[in-house]
C-alpha cells in the first residue's frame, strides 16, 4: 500500500486523507539496528490545490521502538510530526509525477520521518550508559578474585 490521492478531486476541492501505512509500506524496516518500526504511521493531512502545487499538511504519528545507543534497554519514543508540509510543484523540474491522475505522497513522508529519526536514541538524555552494569560486573569479578584468592588460600594451606 502507499498513499495516493487523485489531483482531479483537487479541483473542487481540498482532500482529507486519514489512515494508516504499515512500516514496510514506507521501507523503513532496515534502516537503523537501533529503532525498529514495529507499529503502523498515522496520517491525518488535508490536500490544497494551488496554482501549479498542491500543499499537503497535517500531522504525521509514529511510535518507534528503540535500544538505547548507550546502555541498550529497549524504550518506546513517539515521532509526532504535527506540523508536517509537503509543497509538490505539478510544473517545472521538481514537479511530482502524475501517474493515471495519481499523485503518491508516500516518499515524501517516508523522507522526512527518516529526518526526523534519532541520530542516537537514547532511553534518557542523561544516560550514563553501561556505567551501572559494569560496575555491577566489576564488583562481581572482584567477589569472583575473592572466592579464587580464597581458593588458592586453601591450596595453599594444602601445600603446606
Ligand atoms: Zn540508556
Amino acid at each position: 500500500m502507499s498513499l495516493k490521492f487523485n489531483i482531479r478531486h483537487l479541483e473542487q476541492h481540498n482532500l482529507t486523507l486519514n489512515g494508516e501505512l504499515a512500516p514496510a509500506d514506507l521501507e523503513l524496516e532496515s534502516l537503523d539496528e537501533l529503532i525498529h518500526f514495529r507499529e503502523p504511521l498515522y496520517y491525518d493531512l488535508e490536500l490544497q490545490k494551488l496554482e501549479n502545487a498542491v500543499l499537503a499538511q497535517g500531522a504525521l504519528r509514529l511510535v518507534l521502538h528503540c535500544e538505547c545507543a548507550r546502555c541498550l534497554k529497549p524504550f518506546e519514543r513517539a515521532l509526532a510530526l504535527d506540523h508536517w508540509a509537503c509543497h509538490l510543484p505539478l510544473k517545472g523540474d521538481e514537479k511530482v509525477d502524475v501517474v493515471n491522475d495519481l499523485v503518491d505522497l508516500t516518499s515524501f513522508i517516508r523522507e522526512d520521518i527518516v529526518l526526523s529519526l534519532p541520530q542516537q536514541p537514547l532511553c534518557q538524555p542523561e544516560c550514563k550508559g553501561l556505567q551501572n552494569a559494569s560496575k555491577k560486573l566489576a564488583s562481581g569479578g572482584l567477589e569472583k578474585k575473592d572466592s579464587t584468592s580464597s581458593a588458592w588460600a586453601e591450596l595453599n594451606k594444602l601445600k603446606l
